[in-house]
């Protein structure tokens, strides 16, 4: 139900309107029946029609309270565009309605040179009172909306905001300590994270862990150790894994096992699958219970959230 609830919502962005549904439930119905060939039959058809008549009742309900609650997109201007090095660009938007969101959650993107192609990005920050917002975005070789918000976009140049979506946000109920580990761009979910604890003023003590290949790589370092400098309950430090440094060297899943246990944290992860799945194995290792692991999902917010629980809780049963 959450997940179609949630579909429904993020297919707003879209355009797509209850009367729709049926049209598209239709050629659904239209392809299976021709690729099963011999197989389709009139129970299946049945089987068939309930099911997406199900889905489409839910994701429509959803899209209309949603309806309710605020608009579809968010049309925002870029206010400020800065290279950061390493392909990857500083963004700060104007929406020109205040956009909803947590610290943790991140935002669908469109842009004006890619119509249609809605990519995700973490505000760096807690929710501000002038209602910008600053993403991390970094180039990817190839990549479609990432070179065009790097190497294209300029000061003036509108964008669309979806939705804030994503789970991985403070439970204000606990005072649980934090363990908080980021890789690359990952960090700028982490950093909105500390923000927001630092705002509740309940001084849990978090421990951040940014990694990186190289020294160089290390990127939004300097901007968490002058937090850490203000905040004595933080604790910020960085790991590469490829180079030889005073410091910590290796992984980050490596310095975690390191420097655990961390099974009374609640423990945030961001970054790279590999990375993120690593870490999480580790902590299930230590002990931390699957529901105290939060993490993006890794692909396609939408299709992913509700399945991977339930891959960390199918590990933690297997150790
Ligand atoms: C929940 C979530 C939050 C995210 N937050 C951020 C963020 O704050 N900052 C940020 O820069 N990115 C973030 N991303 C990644 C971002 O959404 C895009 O996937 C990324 O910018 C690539 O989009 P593209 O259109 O440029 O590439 P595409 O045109 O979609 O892909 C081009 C090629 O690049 C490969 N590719 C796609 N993504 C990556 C990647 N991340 N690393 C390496 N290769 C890749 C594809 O497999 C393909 O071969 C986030 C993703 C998710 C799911």
């Amino acid at each position: 139900m959450r997940f179609c609830t949630r579909l429904g919502r993020d297919h707003r962005k879209f355009g797509a309107l209850n009367d729709h549904y049926p049209a598209v439930g239709a050629c659904l119905l239209d392809s299976l029946a021709r690729f099963a060939g011999p197989a389709w039959s009139p129970e299946l058809a049945a089987v068939w029609t309930r099911a997406y008549g199900l889905v489409a009742q839910v994701m429509a309900q959803g899209a209309d309270h949603d309806a309710l609650l605020g608009p579809a997109v968010w049309p925002a201007e870029i206010i400020h565009h800065v290279h950061r090095g390493r392909g990857i660009a500083e963004i700060t938007v104007r929406p020109q309605s205040p956009y909803p969101y947590l610290a943790g959650q991140y935002a669908s993107v469109e842009t004006p040179w890619e119509p249609k192609a809605w990519r995700y990005y973490s505000p760096s920050h807690a929710p501000r009172a002038d209602s910008t917002l600053t993403f991390h975005v970094r180039a990817v070789t190839g990549g479609r909306v990432s070179t065009a918000l790097v190497h294209h976009a300029r000061v003036g140049d509108m964008i669309r905001l979806g939705p804030a979506q994503g789970d991985m946000t403070l439970d204000p109920t606990t005072d649980r300590n934090l363990l908080c580990v980021a890789g690359g761009t990952g960090l700028a979910p982490i950093q909105a994270l500390v923000e927001q604890a630092a705002r509740s003023g309940m001084e849990r003590f978090t421990d951040v862990f940014i990694g990186a290949r190289t020294a160089d790589e290390l990127y939004g370092l300097d901007d968490m150790l002058r937090l850490s400098q203000r905040h004595h309950w933080l604790s910020v430090r960085a790991a590469v894994s490829h180079e030889r440094i005073p410091g910590l060297e290796g992984n980050l899943p490596e310095i975690l096992r390191d420097f655990g246990p961390w099974y009374r944290h609640e423990a945030f992860l961001s970054g790279p699958v590999e990375m993120v799945t690593q870490a999480a194995s580790v902590l299930l290792r230590q002990g931390v219970t699957p529901s105290r692991i939060h993490h993006d999902p890794f692909d396609v917010p939408a299709l992913e959230a509700a399945l991977l629980p339930r891959r960390f809780e199918a590990e933690a049963r297997a150790l």
